[in-house]
């Protein structure tokens, strides 16, 4: 299973709490991220009556490497139909942080997480269809309307972004038609399996606990405390008597 190449690029400026390196040390079976993240300045205002930043508007912002399988883009600006991903041509897919990165923040997740879901959703798709990106203007099925906190939510409110930014998964039905379009077992169980390490930070994973385990954590603290309160009350004595042992014998000699 060869790992697909992909380059990534930052148009525009980016969020002060993005950092594209950490994409690059993201460890992965199944995609390894070029060692040049270039920048690249936003020279235009948007096309669109809403403000909006058309397809045809980055279609000339960054060329694709031809030794990378596909580029992405990342941009905070909004795009065409307000969606957070277009696909391009030639290979290259356009993400924006716009309106996403509110939501993630206000969960108290790291916007590497959803920069990783796109990344892993790309590389699926680009196998699905016969190592190509689809442009947008292609008909395509592998996003769903329901949310199942899997790569392929649609996510028609964005706001059910969260659900696939924890653990998210490779539903059942997107397995089966990766799978019919020829996509390797291996290569579907090392993303699922990979996914699962996209996760909240420690922290609120241990908020998470507490609160679905209460009585149990309350326990735990208790017997913590007082184990730490024995430990201490035994090394005191200990040095107590060490103290007294080591001052004798120094005055009766
Ligand atoms: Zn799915």
């Amino acid at each position: 299973m060869s790992k697909c190449k992909v380059q990534l690029a930052i148009v525009g400026h980016p969020p002060p709490d993005f950092d594209a390196r950490e994409l690059a040390s993201w460890n992965s079976n199944v995609f390894e991220i070029s060692s040049v993240i270039e920048s690249f300045q936003l020279n235009e205002d948007a096309a669109g009556d809403d403000w909006e930043f058309s397809d045809v508007q980055f279609e000339n912002a960054v060329r694709r490497d031809p030794t990378c399988d596909f580029l992405v883009m990342f941009v905070t600006v909004k795009l065409e139909c307000n969606w957070y991903l277009r696909r391009l041509s030639d290979n290259r897919i356009v993400f924006t942080f716009y309106e996403m990165d509110h939501i993630v923040r206000h969960h108290r997740l790291p916007l590497k997480n959803l920069s990783l879901r796109v990344l892993y959703a790309a590389v699926l798709v680009f196998r699905r269809y016969g190592s190509r990106i689809p442009v947008a203007s292609e008909s395509t099925n592998y996003a769903h309307d329901e949310t199942r906190g899997c790569l392929f939510d649609m996510n028609a409110n964005k706001m059910d972004v969260v659900a696939s930014l924890h653990r998210p998964c490779v539903c059942e039905r997107c397995c089966s038609q990766l799978k019919e379009a020829k996509v390797s077992n291996e290569l579907i169980e090392s993303v699922k399996k990979e996914i699962r390490k996209v996760q909240k930070p420690l922290a609120d994973r241990i908020i998470d606990f507490v609160r679905a385990h209460t009585i149990f954590s309350i326990f735990v603290s208790v017997l913590s405390a007082l184990v730490l309160g024995i430990t201490a009350s035994l090394i005191a004595a200990w040095v107590y008597e060490f103290m007294k042992a080591t001052l004798s014998s120094f005055l009766q000699a």
